[in-house]
């Protein structure tokens, strides 16, 4: 993942800005998750509601 240096300001977006999935370029207005689980550990997919390809895996 790409993040913005330390002087880099963040700011929210506009309605205009609808993020893009880059596999499909579908607008992401929704992200959709699955989530696996077992032996005491869950590990989360996040996908696009459009194409289903995952944007990011994470461990909670
Ligand atoms: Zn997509």
């Amino acid at each position: 993942m790409i993040l913005p240096d330390e002087h880099a300001q963040i700011t929210p977006s506009t309605k205009e800005e609808t993020p893009r999935c880059p596999h499909c370029d579908g607008e992401l207005n929704d992200l959709k998750f699955k989530e696996f689980s077992g032996k005491g550990r869950s590990v989360y997919l996040l996908f696009c509601p459009h194409c289903r390809k995952v944007l990011k895996i994470f461990d909670a």
